[in-house]
């Protein structure tokens, strides 16, 4: 059983994420959870080596700067936690917790935000059954995927799903909370596509965002000619 909270140490949200690049989805899931849920800061934190997936295009500098550049002057309560990006070896999720998890004591409610499709592949993840026990996990519903679990997962969320965010700030770790919200449709991946074959990316992602790409030839092979209209 995780330790109860108190009264005094709010909820933080961990999120993780490539972040190759930052886009409108993140940000206005972020902004969402922040509605729904009683947190009082979340927390953008980057991946340098993420295990279960391709090294990211952009160098942990670029997609740090892109991420600073994107919460500047933004809702206060969205930080970056750059502590992945000073580790080396592939970014595991449980030691990341466990390190904020020595920061903050036992007590702290910690939840850890995932999209749907994360959650899906959750038991691919190093040492996935200690996770709960270190922190909450807010589950995000995503367009294009049928929500549909692995048996583990089912039994996982038998035994800790609750319907109530409140939950969250009551115990310190231990609950899963489905989050039904309305996600952009929005990917970096598609991003990165469509800077490659050279179309736009404006509305996608923060102007500041959308410059440091363009400045910096990101996504692009570097003899491309850079065309302002498709920015
Ligand atoms: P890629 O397309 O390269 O896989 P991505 O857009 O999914 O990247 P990541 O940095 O890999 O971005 O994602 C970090 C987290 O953000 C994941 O938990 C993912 O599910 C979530 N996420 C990504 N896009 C959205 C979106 N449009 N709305 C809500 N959550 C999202």
């Amino acid at each position: 059983m995780a330790a109860e909270s108190r009264p005094d140490q709010k909820l933080i949200g961990i999120f993780g994420g490539t972040f190759d690049p930052i886009h409108f989805g993140h940000l206005r899931m972020a902004e969402e959870v922040l509605e729904a849920t009683p947190m009082e800061e979340l927390r953008f934190i980057p991946a340098r080596h993420p295990p279960h997936r391709s090294t990211p295009s952009a160098t942990p500098d670029d997609r740090t700067r892109m991420l600073e550049l994107a919460l500047h002057d933004g809702n206060p309560k969205l930080v970056i936690d750059r502590r992945e990006l000073l580790r080396s070896g592939p970014s595991y999720t449980l030691d990341t917790l466990r390190d904020i998890r020595n920061e903050t004591g036992q007590n702290r409610p910690l939840a850890l935000i995932l999209g749907c499709d994360a959650f899906q592949g959750f038991e691919g993840w190093h040492r996935w059954r200690e996770i709960p026990d270190l922190a909450h996990l807010i589950v995000i519903t995503r367009p294009g995927y049928a929500v549909e679990w692995p048996s583990a997962l089912d039994r996982l969320l038998m035994e800790r799903e609750t319907r109530e965010p409140l939950d969250l700030e009551k115990w310190a770790a231990g609950c899963i909370l489905l989050l039904n919200l309305t996600p952009l449709a929005i990917s970096a991946s598609g991003i990165r596509e469509r800077i490659r074959e050279g179309r736009s990316i404006r509305y996608l992602t923060q102007s500041v965002v959308i410059d440091w790409i363009n400045r910096n030839k990101l996504y692009r092979h570097p003899e491309d000619p850079f065309d302002p209209q498709k920015a």
